[in-house]
């Protein structure tokens, strides 16, 4: 377990403050990413990595996300304190934190059990209850479905059919879909049981989504 110390805080300041410059406005996410010790996701020996605002390799050939694209992501989610929603790609954890910040309603989902065991172990030593699952959230989480915002954290070849179906009407999904290069960030708004609305944003790079409607494990 780690401590979060002065130093660490002035730290996330400093990162919070790129953010901003950056374009990110939502207070309730700066605010998240400044409470969230990012430094607890790293060894203690990367520990200036942990508050620049970049990706990190976090094992098994994926990665913590960057925390402009954290951010980015959250901010486009518009999370109110009611909101459940559910995370595609737990990773190293911290992505859910945020989450957690803003709502104590959060399920997520990892593919690759290494990473989901060591995950679980994470929230449980510092104390948090996201609910976790170990599976192919490309399929999303039908048995807990609907869910009033979807984030989906790893490059999806195209939007998941099954995915918008596990929406609330008036839900939101957030999915970054493209080829393995680049991706363009999706803002997908249930309109109606049948009716969508589609924004474009940026370019990101992620690692892929794998699975049933992702990119084989095959292919890679
Ligand atoms: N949100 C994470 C964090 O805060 O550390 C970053 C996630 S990393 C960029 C993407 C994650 O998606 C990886 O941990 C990967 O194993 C996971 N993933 C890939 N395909 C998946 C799938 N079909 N279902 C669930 N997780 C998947």
């Amino acid at each position: 377990m780690q401590v979060d110390l002065y130093k660490h805080k002035g730290m996330r300041r400093a990162l919070v403050k790129q953010l901003r410059d950056k374009g990110i406005r939502d207070e309730r996410v700066l605010a998240a990413i400044e409470t969230v010790p990012r430094h607890f996701f790293f060894e203690k020996a990367f520990l200036e990595q942990a508050y620049q605002d970049k990706a990190f390799p976090i094992g098994e050939g994926q990665t913590i996300s960057q925390p402009y694209t954290v951010a980015f992501q959250t901010e486009l989610l518009k999370l109110k304190p009611t909101d459940k929603v559910l995370e595609i790609g737990t990773g190293s954890g911290y992505q859910c934190c945020v989450l957690l910040q803003l709502t104590p309603k959060v399920y997520t989902i990892e593919y690759n059990k290494p990473l989901y065991e060591k995950a679980v172990k994470f929230f449980k030593t510092y104390g948090l209850f996201p609910h976790t699952f170990h599976g192919d959230g490309s399929q999303g989480l039908p048995a807990h479905a609907p869910y009033d915002k979807i984030i989906v954290t790893a490059g999806a070849p195209g939007i998941p059919k099954t995915l918008v179906s596990q929406l609330t009407i008036g839900g939101i999904l957030v999915i970054p879909v493209g080829g393995e290069s680049s991706q363009k960030m999706l803002r997908i708004t249930r309109t109606g049981e049948n009716d969508f609305t589609r924004e474009e944003f940026a370019d990101f790079k992620f690692v892929p989504l794998l699975g049933k409607s992702g990119w084989e494990a095959d292919n890679l």
